[in-house]
């Protein structure tokens, strides 16, 4: 393939840029706020679920209370009655027993109020550290966006840029240097004091002579890594 030197030197601007637009693109998925944001979305998810768990407690105990009371009421009558019926003489003392039930049914009763105010005590606490987390969320996502505008700004630069300078490049030359980065992430180095930039490997005499025996115009390629080599002043040749 043949391309005169400027337009050969014109890829490695292009490598310049792709590196460039590769470390924007790592920034911008390495930015601290997006793991924050993401992790304070995880831990939304979890307090979500476990409000309406403990709201789900709440109600099944307050329909629980509901009944509990129903049953205090029910023994208290029941034991009215009895007491009026042993005043009247109608029925032998069963006192004690009515005493025990009355209590049993209070201590049930008691304990369901207990578990219920539980209940809720947990879901003011979550509902209150969910507030709390958007708090943190918003202003993780107003500093995330910040940083990914700024970021968003040096890529249309970077971008802008390379496509001045693609149209600087024949297609088949841009062909082979795409290939090249495909395969190796860049695609073209300089050749700068002998040693190729691309793989950092000094070349042998024997390739150092077929390049200097190269016309300028010849595009070349390392020997060791197949990147398009570009010629420079500080070549070493
Ligand atoms: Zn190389």
């Amino acid at each position: 393939m043949k391309a005169s030197p400027e337009t050969q030197l014109r890829l490695l601007e292009l490598a310049d840029l792709d590196a460039e637009l590769a470390r924007l693109d790592h920034r911008r998925r390495g930015l601290p706020e997006v793991a924050e944001v993401a992790a304070i979305d995880v831990r939304d998810a979890e307090l979500r679920d476990a409000i309406v768990g403990a709201e789900t407690s709440e109600k099944d105990l307050a329909r629980e209370q509901a009944k509990a009371e129903a049953d205090v009421g029910q023994v208290r009558t029941r034991s009215a009655r009895d007491r009026e019926r042993l005043d009247a003489g109608q029925v032998s003392s069963p006192r004690e027993l009515e005493i025990l039930q009355s209590e049993i049914a209070s201590l049930l009763r008691r304990q369901i109020v207990e578990r219920r105010e539980a209940a809720q005590h947990s879901r003011d606490a979550l509902t209150a550290e969910r507030a709390e987390l958007a708090t943190r969320r918003e202003a993780a996502a107003a500093r995330r966006d910040e940083a990914l505008g700024e970021l968003g700004e040096q890529t249309d630069k970077a971008a802008d840029r390379r496509a001045g300078v693609v149209t600087q490049v024949p297609d088949d030359l841009l062909a082979l240097y795409e290939r090249m980065r495909a395969q190796h992430g860049v695609g073209a180095a300089a050749l700068r004091g002998g040693r190729c930039e691309g793989c950092h490997l000094t070349l042998n005499t024997v390739d150092l002579n077929r390049i200097r025996a190269a016309a300028d115009d010849e595009v070349l390629r390392c020997e060791e890594c197949r990147r398009i080599l570009v010629r420079t002043p500080e070549s070493g040749l």
